[in-house]
């Protein structure tokens, strides 16, 4: 069974490369982004709480976002091995992550971007769809608080070993293609 954790900057291709990678080896995709975009549009309990700190850029609370996660790693889809897209994405999330799972170890893939490959991709992103969270400050401030509260899960995993580095330079199929080499 395979465990994947998708790290990298906003705009790196995480999500796209967890879709392409979840079809290929029959994994479950888990994105919290587009659970946390599931839950706002249909109005429910964590929709209402989460909302507005979403549109702002900012992570909403470690407490929701791991209880969330506790709850889909057990649903028989995930049988077979899953990703997750977009999380952990704090130290206390990756600690809370390591608990769940005890003795397992997760592979960790680090998409590794230029600055100027990220800006490029996420003014393409904007063009082609409409969220809310992605107007140009928003991504400004997106990118802040990865620098400020994801990047550091980069040591915090290469420190134990399990961190797995593929460049998110080229075309989608270029990546996909260094990915699965790296998986191999
Ligand atoms: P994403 O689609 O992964 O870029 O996530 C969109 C937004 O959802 C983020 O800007 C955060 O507000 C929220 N979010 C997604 N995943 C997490 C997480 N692991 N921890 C905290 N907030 C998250």
């Amino acid at each position: 069974m395979r465990r994947l954790i998708f790290l990298g900057a906003p705009g790196a291709g995480k999500g796209t490369q967890a879709k392409l990678l979840s079809e290929e080896m029959k994994l479950a995709h888990i994105s919290t982004g587009e659970m946390l975009r599931s839950a706002v549009s249909e109005g429910s309990e964590l929709g209402k709480k989460v909302g507005a700190i979403m549109e702002s850029g900012q992570l909403v609370p470690d407490e929701l976002i791991v209880e969330l996660i506790a709850e889909r790693i057990k649903q028989p889809d995930c049988e077979n091995g899953y990703i997750l897209d977009g999380f952990p994405r704090t130290v206390p999330q990756a600690e809370a992550l390591g608990a769940m799972l005890g003795s397992v170890k997760p592979t960790v893939i680090l998409f590794e971007v230029t600055m100027d490959d990220v800006e490029a991709r996420l003014a393409n992103r904007r063009s082609q769809e409409d969220r809310a969270d992605d107007s140009d400050d928003v991504q400004r401030e997106r990118l802040r608080v990865y620098q400020e509260q994801t990047a550091p899960l980069i040591s915090y995993y290469d420190e134990q070993n399990m961190l797995t580095r593929v460049s998110g330079a080229g075309s989608i199929d270029e990546v996909f293609q260094k990915l699965l080499q790296a998986l191999a």
